[in-house]
């Protein structure tokens, strides 16, 4: 078949990887200018890194088979994290169970029962009830109005922004589960990987392959509709032209296909994907000349801070291939409110203001250098009962599918989850889609 996908993120390369393997001619649309949407890079001392801080966890097992697949393993690294949280201008260490039990911002025995509620999220299979209630509640009554109130409330909040009381529980039960399980089988702690050279390579190799399979994949070029026609072939018009295939699979947010399908979907179903909410992100990547902490990710629960994260990148990989220390400040914020909207010389005198007060021994002549990214569409908002919204492959039109990060509840979106979308995905078209086009 002749397969159209939109998006050259993960999602879309990995089915479009499939999909040629499986003998069909791809094309892959991407808008931006490079590969690998939230997972792209850009460089630093002559070395590819993520605009977005990026490490997978041990349990990660889809993307780690592809990576092996695709002959990268040797770049593939595993470090012990050590995690920090900043609560009542403190930094508390938090990477081990006994951290948990020193954390002194939350009553004892109200740890102790966090404490167990994380663990009692591994064995936890049927999360259908926590669907059903929020986070809040979720927290509240098994670990204490304190956990909630000086822990994961500003998270949440910081995360989530005005949807953050709605979050489901299935959604925070999935975070615990995901941290407990990268822990290493032996009991030496946590683990998490990242690649040599960034997860892009993972990307690069993804599309070189697709190109030598007859494929293509065409940057700067953004689908502008998607036109079925009567036959059963569907049509992707850009600026440039209108091109036909056997079947489209687009890849990015629910809400902007129904604006590239508007005319031809049902209105009830056009309203379910609006319905999907997405946070936006903005980052600042700092260049240290000078380590900052000891640790690699520090959570900011703080209601004042302007991001909720901190992530020393150099903590975890070194900083060799750099020539220098990497900071990334982050804030998952609303589209239509600041920091996203503003410009970006004030959130970067903002987020470095916070950052002084973080560390009031830093001396700014150590900043070498700082960029900031935005992106849109970061993260799906799963509410309580998100598993009636949550979309499917199939959509109304005929040999039109969708892919995105919007389909993974109840698991978080992460790079595995979109490589393991993106088989199934491929699997599901290469089933059930019949060439129309000659
Ligand atoms: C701050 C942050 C931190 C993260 N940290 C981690 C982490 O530590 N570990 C991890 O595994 N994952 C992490 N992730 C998540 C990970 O980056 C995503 O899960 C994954 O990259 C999503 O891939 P995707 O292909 O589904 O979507 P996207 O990456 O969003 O790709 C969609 C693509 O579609 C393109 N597109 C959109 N509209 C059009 C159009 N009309 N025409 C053509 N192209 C279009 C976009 O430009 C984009 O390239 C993080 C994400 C963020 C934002």
């Amino acid at each position: 078949m002749k397969i159209a996908i939109v998006g050259a993120g993960a999602t879309g390369l990995t089915a479009g990887y499939e999909l040629a393997k499986a003998g069909h001619f791809l094309t892959v649309y991407e808008k931006s200018s490079i590969i690998g949407g939230l997972a792209s890079t850009f460089q630093i001392g002559g070395t590819d890194i993520e605009k977005y801080y990026h490490h997978i966890f041990t349990s990660d097992s889809e993307l780690i088979l592809l990576v092996n697949e695709l002959g990268l393993s040797d770049n593939l690294k595993w470090y012990p994290p050590s995690n920090g949280i900043y609560i009542n201008n403190k930094f508390y260490p938090f990477t081990t169970p006994f951290d948990l039990l020193m954390f002194d911002a939350v009553p004892l025995f109200q740890r102790v029962r966090l404490g167990l509620l994380i663990l009692k999220s591994n064995k936890i299979e049927s999360w259908n009830y926590l669907e059903n209630i929020t986070a809040k509640q979720w927290l509240t009554d098994k670990a204490g109005k304190a956990v909630y109130i000086k822990l994961w409330g500003p998270l949440l909040k910081s995360k989530f922004d005005v949807y953050c009381e709605k979050i489901s529980a299935a959604w925070l039960w999935n975070k615990f589960k995901l941290r407990g399980s990268s822990r290493n089988k032996n009991g030496k702690g946590e683990l998490l990987g990242y690649m040599d050279k960034s997860f892009g390579v993972i990307y690069d190799k993804l599309c070189r392959l697709i190109i030598d399979m007859n494929g293509q994949v065409l940057l700067n070029t953004q689908a502008d509709e998607i036109i079925p026609g009567s036959d059963g072939s569907v049509s992707i018009r850009t600026e440039k032209c209108v091109e036909s295939y056997d079947c489209v699979l687009f890849t990015a947010s629910p809400g902007i296909f129904a604006g590239l399908a508007n005319k031809h979907l049902p209105v009830d179903y056009k309203e379910k994907l609006n319905s999907i909410k997405y946070m936006a992100n903005v980052c600042a990547v700092l260049e240290l000349k000078e380590s900052i902490s000891p640790y690699y990710w520090i959570t900011v629960a703080e209601n004042d801070a302007p991001f909720v994260l901190m992530v020393e990148h150099t903590n975890m990989t070194g900083k060799s291939r750099y020539g220098c220390n990497i900071v990334y400040l982050s804030k998952y914020a609303d589209a239509l409110k600041p920091p996203y909207i503003s410009e970006n010389e004030l959130i970067e005198r903002e987020f470095i203001k916070y950052f002084n007060k973080l560390f009031p021994k830093w001396d700014s002549s150590g900043l070498i250098n700082v960029r900031i990214f935005k992106s849109r569409y970061t993260q799906p908002v799963v509410t309580v009962g998100y598993s009636k919204i949550k979309p499917g492959f199939e959509t109304p039109i005929r040999n039109v599918y969708t892919a995105s990060m919007a389909n993974i509840y109840p698991e978080d979106r992460g790079q595995n989850y979109s490589v393991k979308l993106g088989i199934e995905a491929a699997g599901f078209i290469d089933k059930h889609s019949i060439p129309v086009t000659s």
